[in-house]
């Protein structure tokens, strides 16, 4: 069995969160981009921020499973949330429980999880997305500081953020093993962001550019070790991609609900269009797919939970749920015929929500080259 009573308890906990809070605005937060703050507090209260957190600095220390469930139910009502909660959890959160100093988990993890600071994590630059090996981004040593300078692009929450996580060069010449990763406070002078992004879906986060120009960051600010900033970003997008796995099929289920939904009340030729066999086949189809998603993406978090290595589990989880979800969320789409067209239908911001995640934090493209490396090494 994949799962206890406790995960039971937990999937309980979250939809019902999901369900009282998220689905009543989701369509509000969508139309307006504005993610109330008051939410921020709800779902921190929740620990939904450091469901795998260690105790000692404020997390629920649960596993990972728990946090695939807690995703899942989260995004089946409201896709934004899921870059709230999964933030703290993953891109932000991993690398500074993996090799933060005890200062930077008490000043910037502490707070995350309490959900008095937002953290962004920034890696992608204009002429590195895929090959984010190819960053320009650099980092001068100078005395006790180093000096930033750069662009980062698409960075999810930096609009809001109180710190980023940046990766950036300190040697040229050494390729992946001359980057390394900073903390860097959005007060620091020379640190500002671009125009938040007119985004197709997931409109609850905020995504903008991050300048650096000459920015000072003192050499306490170096989160790991020098030039092992890369393997810290790699490591850190494992877990990411499983959430973003988790996040497709709670959106894909949010379209199953909605397609069974509207399937049965609408009627066409004198009866339910779920009495189609033409329908009923596609949602056979649909349920399926979703739930071999499910099972990929379940026996990730397992092996995490483990302690095995889940590197190539986690981009095949994610490349499978992130495409079936797109094609699953299409299909209930096209049940409402011309009403899913409409933005009165819930339907019509789950396809456009979902589109993310066969894109960020490694697109489908990538998480192939992933698997395949992993399998011919
Ligand atoms: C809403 C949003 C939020 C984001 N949040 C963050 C964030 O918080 N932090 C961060 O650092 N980044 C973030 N990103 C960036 C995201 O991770 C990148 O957009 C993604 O990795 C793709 O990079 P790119 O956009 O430059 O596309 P490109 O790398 O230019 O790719 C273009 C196309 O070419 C394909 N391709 C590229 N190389 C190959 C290849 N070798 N073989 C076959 N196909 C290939 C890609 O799969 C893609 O289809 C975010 C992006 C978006 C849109």
């Amino acid at each position: 069995m994949i799962f206890n009573k406790e995960h039971e308890l937990v999937r309980k906990l979250a939809k019902e969160f999901a369900e009282n809070e998220l689905e009543p605005i989701a369509a509000e937060i969508d139309e307006t981009t504005v993610y109330p703050k008051e939410l921020i507090k709800k779902l921190a209260d929740a620990n939904f921020f450091g469901i795998t957190m260690p105790k000692e600095y404020g997390g629920a220390e649960a596993d990972y499973r728990s946090y695939v469930i807690i995703m899942e139910e989260l995004c089946r009502k409201c896709a934004s949330t899921g870059t709230y909660v999964s933030s703290p959890n993953s891109l932000m959160g991993a690398p500074l429980v993996d090799v933060g100093s005890d200062e930077q988990k008490k000043n910037y993890l502490m707070p995350m999880i309490k959900g008095e600071k937002i953290g962004s994590f920034g890696l992608t630059e204009p002429g590195a997305g895929s090959d984010a090996a190819a960053i320009q981004t650099t980092a001068v040593k100078d005395g006790d500081y180093y000096i930033l300078n750069g662009r980062k692009t698409f960075i999810t929450h930096a609009p809001i953020a109180d710190f980023t996580i940046i990766f950036a060069k300190t040697d040229e010449s050494k390729g992946i093993k001359g980057i390394s990763a900073f903390i860097v406070d959005k007060d620091l002078e020379g640190y500002s962001v671009g125009k938040p992004e007119n985004k197709m879906g997931v409109r609850g986060s905020k995504t903008s550019d991050v300048i650096l120009e000459n920015v000072r960051v003192h050499k306490d600010m170096l989160l790991g070790k020098e030039n092992k900033g890369f393997l810290t970003a790699m490591k850190t997008l494992d877990t990411g991609r499983l959430g973003i796995a988790a996040q497709a099929i709670g959106i894909a289920q949010g379209a199953m609900d909605e397609a069974i939904k509207y399937t049965k009340e609408r009627k066409q030729f004198g009866r339910s269009i779920s009495k189609f066999q033409g329908i009923q086949f596609d949602l056979a189809e649909m349920e399926t797919k979703l739930n071999a998603a499910r099972l990929l993406t379940y026996n990730t978090a397992l092996k995490k939970d483990q302690g095995l290595d889940a590197s190539k589990d986690a981009s095949m989880a994610k490349l499978f749920a992130a495409e079936v979800a797109t094609e699953i969320t299409s299909k209930a789409l096209q049940f409402h015929g011309g009403y899913g067209y409409i933005k009165d239908y819930s339907i019509e911001r789950l396809y456009r929500d979902v589109r993310i995640t066969s894109i960020y934090e490694g697109t489908s493209e990538v998480q192939k080259m992933v698997i395949a490396g992993k399998l011919l090494k």
